[in-house]
């Protein structure tokens, strides 16, 4: 099987997060042997996804597009990101969303970058946070594709209620995940 992970822009997004969150993923993900491959060409956002009563967008529609993508192309593994406010079912927002799947060898998942920048909270730019915090979500969310669970340790994988919970976690897997992390990737060989 071979071992990619795809990032897919969607939308209207800057293509330099996804340049910095590749060179961040491929440092961290260069241990399991995965490699990160930006998708050239963005998956457009929508009006379908969008909801105007909440003045959101629905991260589940927008998922299940990108599942779509990954089966047409042959992907194993997608990660999605995107420049707009995100819900998902019953939560207000979410930084991000993904498939727990039983066959862990194909995932998607998908993270905003909306409510990780400073300003929206009408604070200072403050560019080094806020590609730590792309970097956190998206290996929280591909953790999940891949099998892991929320963790109640110091770990990426803890979940993120608010912008405080993603500031106290690491950009990594406690003990625990990361064994777990080790026998799902052997288990792909
Ligand atoms: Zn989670
Ligand atoms: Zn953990």
């Amino acid at each position: 099987m071979k071992k990619i992970i795809y990032l897919q822009r969607i939308g209207d997004i800057d293509p330099g997060i996804l340049i910095v969150l590749k060179k961040d993923l491929k440092w961290f993900f260069k241990k399991y042997g995965f490699k990160i491959v930006n998708l050239p060409d963005p998956l457009p956002l929508l009006e379908s996804d969008y909801d105007s009563f909440k003045r959101q967008y629905d991260a589940l529609k927008v998922k299940r597009r990108l599942i779509k993508a990954v089966i047409i192309n042959g992907y194993n593994r997608v990660l999605g990101v995107l420049d707009v406010d995100i819900f998902s079912k019953f939560l207000n927002f979410v930084f991000g969303v993904a498939d727990l799947p039983k066959n862990k060898s194909f995932g998607s998942a998908l993270i905003s970058v909306t409510r990780l920048r400073e300003e929206f909270y009408r604070r200072t730019e403050n560019v080094a946070l806020f590609e730590l915090r792309i970097l956190k979500e998206a290996i929280h969310e591909l953790g999940h594709t891949f099998g892991l669970k929320h963790c109640t340790n110091f770990c990426v994988m803890k979940f993120s209620n608010d912008l405080e919970d993603t500031d106290q976690k690491p950009p990594k897997f406690c003990e625990e995940c990361a064994n777990r992390m080790d026998i799902i990737i052997d288990s792909f060989e």
